[in-house]
């Protein structure tokens, strides 16, 4: 039931149609009994800034931001958290005092996801596919919870080369390198890799597609974490299963990063039993 007092959040996007997000926070609301609704904003092209501060003045209590805003929407905020600081980008606003505060959700609810899984970093040699908005703050993730080797392979090397330079350079010392995909047989012979699918290649309706083609490669990997959720099983994640490694998709790192953006607005914890039940709600969304 809507009231006058019922508050709103909602997600800032182009496109924003096809998004499991509502389905996510009006379920916990729900069963938090909180008198929120989300809903999706469609923004066009060159209209953040006036979105976000139309949101503002309409006493939007948060907003997730989604492709392609995540770094556009920066100037916008009245302040960053350390972390969205340093990865450069933000899914979440809180509103606070005179403006909304910027967060970045992802990396905390694919580490979250990770964990759940028993996918372990720490001492792990890593490669990651693409060197977009999402690979480097996993980047960024995998050096702080102690990788101990990160291989960003992307088609564009160069925004490869950016992303392991940024991050050797805040590590104080080079763990991160850059090659180009077709450059991935260099890495035969050092063992096999926690391996981090983050590029768009193989969403759906493009599901027959994989980033990298070459069955050699899927030798190289021990587990294959896809950050794509639509399929659930990405050719990819078949493809490792093939060659006898542990395959997992981007969907609990979407409900985690909902999750953690929900405790940010409401300040209501959110217990593992609930977290459990809103991922089934959310997978039957699909
Ligand atoms: P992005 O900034 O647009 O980067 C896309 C990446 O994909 C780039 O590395 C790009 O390579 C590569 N790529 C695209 N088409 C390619 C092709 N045909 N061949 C080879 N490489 C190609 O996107 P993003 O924001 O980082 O997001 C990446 C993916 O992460 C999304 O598509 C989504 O599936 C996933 N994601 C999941 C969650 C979740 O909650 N599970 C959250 C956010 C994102 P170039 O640099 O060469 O162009």
């Amino acid at each position: 039931m809507m009231d006058g007092y019922t508050r709103c959040c909602g997600l800032i996007g182009c496109p924003v149609e096809h998004t499991l997000s509502p389905v996510i926070h009006n379920f916990l609301a729900g069963e938090k009994k909180e008198n929120l609704v989300y809903v999706p904003f469609h923004v066009s092209e060159g209209l953040v800034g006036d979105a976000v501060k139309g949101a503002y003045a309409l006493n939007i209590l948060g907003c997730n931001v989604t492709v392609p805003y995540k770094s556009e929407v920066l100037p916008y905020l009245k302040e960053l958290d350390p972390l969205a600081a340093r990865i450069g980008a933000v899914n979440t606003l809180v509103r606070t005092e005179g403006g909304f505060k910027g967060y970045n959700t992802d990396m905390p609810g694919l580490y979250r996801a990770m964990l759940e899984d028993a996918v372990a970093i720490r001492d792990e040699q890593v490669i990651i596919l693409g060197a977009g908005g999402v690979a480097r703050a996993v980047a960024f993730l995998m050096v702080e919870k102690g990788a101990s080797r990160v291989v960003i392979l992307n088609r564009t090397v160069q925004k490869a080369h950016m992303i392991a330079e940024e991050v050797n350079s805040f590590c104080g010392r080079k763990i991160a390198e850059a090659k180009p995909l077709t450059q991935y047989h260099e890495l035969e012979g050092n063992g096999r890799f926690l391996t981090i699918q983050a590029t768009s290649v193989g969403m759906y309706p493009y599901e027959d597609s994989v980033v990298m083609e070459e069955e050699a490669f899927y030798n190289l990997v021990h587990t294959g974490y896809d950050l794509i959720f639509n399929p659930s099983c990405t050719r990819f994640m078949r493809l490792t299963m093939e060659h006898g490694g542990r395959a997992f998709n981007g969907a609990k790192m979407l409900l985690y990063q909902g999750i953690i953006a929900y405790e940010l607005w409401t300040g209501k914890k959110i217990e593992q039993d609930l977290a459990e039940v809103t991922f089934q709600k959310m997978l039957a969304a699909m």
